[in-house]
């Protein structure tokens, strides 16, 4: 059993359907729908509505279905993810170019398809999302490759996107599909006048036939909120 967010489901199948409905229509507005702005959108509206917590497990989908329609009435999900791509497309971030073209080959298979990895830092002593700051993404002491050119490391946090990072590492040759494997990763964040930040985690993979081509909201790593603080406050 697993204790799984619904709005998160939510706000990433409505992040879907409207950017294919803003594609169908010629994307007037000619807002940047890339990787990296729907998940800068979806963070936005996420740290904006209540989550929703159920246990989840298989014979849960049903149930599962029925709390995200009762959600969909309750929330406006469909106007703030309107603003969030709005608002993320205005703040674009100057290193990217925020297209979905995949700048590699992909991989021949076997390999470890890496999901996403989202996580946000705070200056802890006001609790304000940092911004301005490099984030790194380390492998045995190595910045880690990223999927493709859209994709960041270090990645820099912009104060349109609340202190949120996130990274799409390059995935990583198996010798057969179905087997499973924890990588080690860390999160490294040095800001002056603050301790800093390494974050050491873990994320089980199980390899697959075929490299993942095309990024998916729904395979993300979500890591607790980071709090940076001076050196000598005893926090933890
Ligand atoms: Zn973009």
């Amino acid at each position: 059993m697993e204790i799984h967010n619904t709005t998160e489901d939510l706000v990433f199948s409505t992040i879907s359907e409207i950017c294919a409905s803003i594609e169908k229509s010629g994307n007037p507005d000619k807002l940047c729908l890339c990787d990296q702005c729907r998940i800068n959108a979806a963070c936005f509206v996420l740290n904006r509505i209540p989550p929703h917590y159920i246990i989840s497990n298989r014979g849960a989908a049903r149930i599962e279905q029925e709390t995200i329609s009762r959600q969909q009435k309750e929330a406006d999900v469909v106007s703030l993810v309107f603003e969030a791509l709005k608002r993320v497309n205005h703040n674009q971030r100057p290193n990217s170019d925020h297209t979905n073209g995949s700048a590699k080959v992909a991989k021949k298979g076997p390999v470890f398809n890496i999901p996403t990895i989202i996580g946000r830092a705070f200056d802890g002593t006001k609790f304000s999302p940092l911004a301005g700051v490099n984030v790194e993404l380390l492998r045995d002491r190595k910045l880690v490759e990223m999927k493709n050119r859209n994709w960041q490391n270090p990645c820099t946090l912009t104060s349109n996107t609340q202190g949120t990072f996130t990274f799409w590492p390059e995935s990583i040759p198996a010798k057969e599909a179905g087997s499973r494997e924890n990588f080690e990763y860390s999160v490294k964040i040095e800001v002056p006048g603050f301790e800093t930040m390494v974050h050491f985690f873990q994320i089980p993979v199980i390899s697959e036939i075929n490299d993942a081509e095309s990024f998916s909201m729904d395979r993300t790593f979500k890591l607790p909120d980071l709090y940076l603080f001076p050196p000598g406050e005893d926090e933890d």
